[in-house]
């Protein structure tokens, strides 16, 4: 999140550094940490449903007799003593980050249910790229576990509106109109804001995007936190930023909704334009070096044996294969981005602009569309069973859009995942003991269905980046 001072910019260490000063005057009876009260938020968070604080103290254990019992996440490890507990509660709830819902009975007792506060909300951003610049975003404010969307706006940037420069102004005019909507709707409802998230589909490292063959880089969360600071001395919690790849979002959202339960595991997602992947590793978001880890998208899967020398752009000899193998977006060929996308799978099937792939496919000739589909296909699978022989994840989740997760034999796209998971289980890693487990996903339909997931994935990913942060500025262990 920046090199600067993170009590400026995450409002869990600014909320204990706040409680510190308090303390010095005697105005509350103890301090807790940055970790604590960071690992008591996540544990609520993890819940939609509430959390007992006796739940929250407890830690995983392998007899199974709590609710963390299947948690691969680390900060679920550790037991926390119970008044700890009570006391990062209090702290969390006078700031309204965490309230009492409905007591549940249990045992003769009512125990009180812990739920995320509703006076705070995260905005969350899908940013659209059209090659190396911003083209439009989809803003939704939502609660600070990314569950629920409040209220939403989408935007096309016209020609002389698509500038990196522009884009931090765009999204900070978009929260605040959002942000009075929602009062406006709600009188005397104030949100405050617990972060701004946003996710875009290129390799992003330390909150700077580098747009594949763009020789930039754009450091979009210097620029946000510049704008979304709060005035010096001003009361409240700074708002935490996080500017992040939207698979490694999606990776994000898919730990937190399997209940944290494997320590490894890999997303893919075939998008219009690009095959994206995300990776959680030894219970960490994993960016790789320059936030190209699990580019997957331009692994080379479609050059022809002994081929290979030939594939770089501008050497002589590639006019030949460029014929069949279409350029990637990266400007070299042969990559998975170039068939593996629903806009290559669209150019192959020579869809028209109302068609979905289904009615392309069928307007073909059978083996033609076979053909088609099945090339696709196979392209994505192997690049799974890299991602699998590499990363050995303990689960591997592929979203895909609804056309092609339907598994009804009678249609014609089906080859495309057919020969994908095919493919796939040819792979070493598969084929081992015990075996990845796979699964697919579609992405929801609608428009903006996928832009809207993925804006909640980014805010789930600024609430764990937020949780770590904590946790490193005020481990657990001190
Ligand atoms: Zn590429």
């Amino acid at each position: 999140m920046g090199a600067e001072d993170p009590r400026n910019s995450n409002p869990l260490i600014a909320l204990a550094e706040i409680g510190k000063n308090d303390n010095a005057e005697r105005r509350v009876a103890a301090w807790v940490g940055a970790g604590i009260l960071g690992t008591v938020l996540a544990r609520v968070a993890a819940r939609s449903d509430g959390i007992s604080r006796a739940t929250i103290s407890r830690a995983t254990t392998s007899a199974g007799d709590t609710s963390w019992s299947e948690s691969q996440r680390p900060i679920d490890h550790r037991r926390i003593a119970p008044g700890t507990v009570s006391k990062a509660v209090t702290v969390l709830k006078s700031h309204e980050l965490l309230e009492t819902g409905r007591p549940v009975r249990r045992d003769k007792h009512n125990i009180d249910q812990l739920h995320l506060g509703d006076r705070f909300v995260t905005a969350a951003i899908h940013l659209k790229l059209d090659k190396d610049k911003p083209s439009g975003m989809l803003v939704a404010l939502c609660d600070i576990s990314g569950r629920t969307i409040r209220a939403e706006h989408t935007r096309d940037f016209t020609e002389e509106c698509r500038s990196w420069h522009m884009l931090p102004h765009f999204i900070r005019a978009s929260v605040d109109d959002l942000r009075r909507s929602l009062q406006d709707r709600h009188s005397g409802f104030e949100p405050a804001l617990f972060g701004v998230a946003v996710e875009v589909g290129a390799p992003v490292i330390d909150g700077a995007v580098r747009p594949i063959g763009a020789n930039f880089h754009i450091p979009l969360a210097t620029a946000l936190r510049t704008l979304f600071a709060p005035p010096p001395g001003a009361p409240g919690l700074p708002p935490a930023i996080l500017v992040e790849n939207d698979a490694a979002c999606l990776a994000a959202l898919t730990w937190r909704d399997r209940g944290y339960d494997v320590a490894d595991l890999a997303v893919a997602v075939v998008l219009d334009n690009g095959v994206g992947g995300g990776l959680i590793m030894d219970g960490r978001l994993r960016r790789g070096h320059s936030g190209r880890a699990m580019e997957i998208g331009h692994l080379l899967v479609a050059h022809r044996p002994g081929a290979s020398p030939k594939l770089t752009v501008g050497q002589p000899g590639t006019r030949r294969l460029d014929r069949q193998s279409p350029r990637c977006t990266c400007g070299l060929a042969g990559h998975v981005d170039g068939f593996a996308t629903v806009n290559s799978l669209r150019r192959d099937l020579h869809a028209e602009d109302t068609d979905t792939l289904e009615q392309a496919a069928q307007r073909l000739d059978p083996w033609h569309a076979r053909r088609v589909l099945s090339r696709s296909g196979s392209f994505l699978g192997r690049a799974l069973a890299h991602v699998c022989n590499v990363i050995d994840p303990g689960f591997l989740l592929l979203y895909l859009p609804r056309e092609l997760a339907d598994p009804d034999p009678a249609r014609r796209t089906t080859h495309y995942m057919q020969t994908a998971r095919r493919e796939l289980v040819q792979a070493f890693a598969v084929r081992g003991q015990p075996p990845t487990e796979f699964d697919i996903q579609s992405l929801p339909i609608g428009p903006d269905g996928a832009d809207r997931l993925l804006a909640r994935a980014a805010a789930v990913c600024l609430l764990d980046s937020v949780i770590e942060q904590a946790l490193a500025y005020d481990p657990l262990d001190r």
